[in-house]
């Protein structure tokens, strides 16, 4: 905790505040108990008891049920055989023939899977290479690896089998996904192969299922913990092994205070503790790659699928190309002819779509207005079951206007396509075709991911259209066709990320097609079919994509050539955020200027408007610097962190070290 306080900049009562959750806390939570009775007459006393309970039949009777069960009986079994029998149990322990006991009972999530025992698999000669290099760095206790296998080739397999390797040892595990529940099929594998072992925990349990699986851990019992970030603080003890998969995934950085990495955190654990750190992917983040590449951590490839399974076809589409001949549709001709062929054949598809809504703005056809937040000044977007504009930052709510609140023309018209429009239109093409949906708005529900998914595998629908929130690792082995609606939305959010989001966006929806015997096919509409990241994804190609983007950072000095870090100052008096950002910026620049050399090292140094200047009607400023690390990094940095020392106002700052989302 305190090094997660220096580390992070952060109080320490916040970083306790995440590693031991709330339901731990204050006694909110109690251990459920389970009551059951005991026999307390054997021998020649039973028959005694029986005796003197001639008259008692009921009383009798639950008595022998007891005896039969070798002495002891859950008091739920008896009020299930005999009807509710409160009142008998009572008698009978008032007479001294039984005792009442209570026992603890763990709430125990995710209680719909099947539970099957899974043999591991005979492993692959590269996963073989991978597992052996992996468990020797654990009998030695230290070494940090990035796993880079494409979709299918058996990164879990290779988790799995190291994990059972530290349990023979009489270790413990940590696996760290996304976000859990998308991921259930992991979860299911890791629960079906390691059984009670296993522990999960994430944000969705219930406050006593996660009540009940961190004081397993504790105890010692779970030895195994599923979960998502927040589960790298996970009360075990002897850890030997720390997997994170798809360790690309920005959710394994926290938003807010402490803004920690749980990759960092994994890293500090497996030092602390003597564990072995696996980073696993099928597009690692071009940061860690480039770091494996220079040697500071160990790196793993797996080439190939499974059992020689094809990565599947894919195909580019011109979205620009599809209008000019007059196909206005959000599916162009090709996606079309898939779709059609893959039902025809009684198969299943996926549509992906990074959005959610009927549509993203509202605007007029005939002067161009746009319905905006007045609080956040963003365009609104549309949510078509009960016609409302709605603002994602701030939660308002608004009626969605029938003629344009600016000229009153009635050509008020609904831009973009949603998850929703999408759907439609499937369903327009196909009506006989069952579709099913998940997005943000389907999926409010505990496990409703669990559900649709699970709906989806025992083949209710045909097709499946949704968001990101399908892109993680499923595994469907009847899916045999993928269409990505919009590839380069992620491509015009200003970011310098946006290349490698749209990259692992595209590669792993991609990857989800054909995993099995069945050949896989992939449409990629695009309004940018040039682009290297659109080009290398369609061909399953990290390398190429790498190549291209590391040499691109280099020459825009982009991380991990060099490093950004902002302030964000937030204040409900526009003028105090503007001027307490700008004194910030003064200080700095005055700092580094005392050091030419110093200096140079900073490529950029501003005090602006933050992208969103304004939140829930509170104004916000930025700081923003962008240095090289190498040489003066600590000083620097050092002196940035406590510019908020030099703030004059009272603005609420935030220091944000390579900010994920710069908002
Ligand atoms: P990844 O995690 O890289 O996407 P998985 O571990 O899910 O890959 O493996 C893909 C599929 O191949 C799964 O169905 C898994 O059960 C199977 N599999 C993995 N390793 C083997 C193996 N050595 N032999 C046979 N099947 C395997
Ligand atoms: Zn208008
Ligand atoms: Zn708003």
């Amino acid at each position: 905790a305190k090094w997660m306080r220096d580390t992070y900049r952060s109080l320490l009562v916040d970083t306790l505040r995440v590693m031991i959750p709330a339901q731990m806390r204050g006694g909110r939570v109690k251990e459920k108990l389970i009551r059951y009775v005991k026999v307390k007459v054997v021998g020649e006393d039973l028959e005694d008891a029986r005796s003197q309970l001639k008259r008692a039949k009921k009383q009798l009777a639950i008595l022998d049920f007891i005896v039969e069960r070798g002495g002891q009986a859950l008091v739920l079994e008896i009020n299930e055989t005999f009807g509710a029998s409160s009142s008998y149990i009572r008698a009978l322990s008032d007479k001294g023939y039984i005792e009442i006991l209570e026992q603890r009972y763990y709430r125990k999530p995710y209680q719909i899977i099947q539970r099957q025992h899974k043999e591991a698999h005979h492993a692959t000669e590269d996963q073989q290479a991978a597992i052996e290099t992996i468990c020797q760095s654990i009998d030695k206790g230290q070494g940090e690896f990035l796993l880079h296998g494409v979709t299918g080739s058996g990164k879990t397999e290779v988790y799995m089998q190291c994990a059972r390797y530290v349990l023979d040892r009489g270790r413990t595990v940590i696996i760290l996904v996304p976000e859990i529940s998308l991921t259930p099929q992991m979860v299911r594998r890791f629960t079906a192969r390691f059984g009670d072992k296993a522990a999960v925990l994430h944000s969705r349990l219930s406050a006593g299922e996660r009540f009940d699986e961190w004081q397993r851990i504790r105890a010692g019992e779970a030895t195994v913990v599923i979960g998502a970030r927040s589960a790298i603080f996970a009360p075990i003890q002897d850890l030997g092994l720390v997997v994170i998969d798809e360790e690309h995934e920005s959710s394994y950085r926290s938003d807010h205070a402490p803004r920690y990495s749980a990759i960092e955190v994994a890293r500090r654990r497996c030092q602390n503790e003597g564990g072995v750190l696996v980073l696993g992917s099928a597009t690692p983040s071009v940061i860690r790659y480039h770091r494996a590449q220079q040697g500071f951590l160990h790196l793993l490839e797996l080439p190939d699928r499974i059992g020689g399974a094809m990565m599947p076809e894919t195909s580019i589409v011109d979205m620009r190309e599809e209008l000019k001949q007059g196909n206005r549709s959000v599916i162009s001709q090709l996606l079309y002819n898939e779709l059609k062929g893959c039902i025809e054949r009684g198969e299943q598809a996926i549509c992906f779509l990074n959005r959610r809504g009927f549509s993203t703005f509202v605007s007029c056809r005939n002067c161009g207005y746009v319905c905006e937040c007045d609080l956040c000044e963003l365009p609104m977007t549309y949510h078509r079951p009960d016609n409302t504009l709605r603002c994602h930052y701030c939660g308002d709510i608004q009626p969605s206007p029938s003629v344009c609140p600016s000229c009153g023309s009635k050509h008020i018209r609904f831009f973009g396509g949603g998850t929703q429009k999408v759907e439609e239109e499937i369903r327009k093409l196909f009506p006989e075709v069952k579709t099913l949906r998940m997005d943000a708005d389907t999926t409010t529900k505990k496990d409703s991911h669990l559900k649709i998914l699970d709906a989806f595998s025992r083949q209710e629908a045909q097709v499946l259209v949704g968001t990101q929130m399908i892109a993680k690792g499923l595994h469907y082995p009847n899916v045999t066709v993928v269409g990505i609606i919009a590839a380069d939305r992620s491509l015009y959010v200003n970011d310098y990320r946006s290349a490698e989001r749209t990259f692992q966006l595209v590669a792993q929806v991609a990857g989800r097609a054909g995993r099995d015997q069945l050949k896989g096919r992939v449409v990629v509409q695009t309004y940018s079919p040039e682009h290297y990241s659109i080009l290398a994804a369609a061909d399953h190609d990290y390398h190429t994509f790498y190549g291209e983007e590391i040499a691109l950072r280099k020459a825009a000095y982009f991380p991990p050539y060099a490093q950004f870090v902002r302030w964000v100052v937030v204040n409900e008096n526009h003028d105090t955020a503007k001027e307490d950002a700008e004194v910030m910026h003064r200080h700095m620049e005055h700092f580094v200027s005392e050091n030419p050399l110093m200096r140079q090292c900073i490529l950029m140094l501003e005090a602006t408007p933050a992208p969103l200047q304004r939140i829930k009607a509170r104004y916000r400023y930025q700081v923003i610097m962008k240095y090289i690390p190498e040489v003066y990094g600590d000083a620097i940095m050092e002196h940035f962190a406590s510019l908020k020392d030099a703030c004059p106002g009272d603005s609420m700052l935030t220091l944000e070290i390579d900010p994920t989302n710069m908002i």
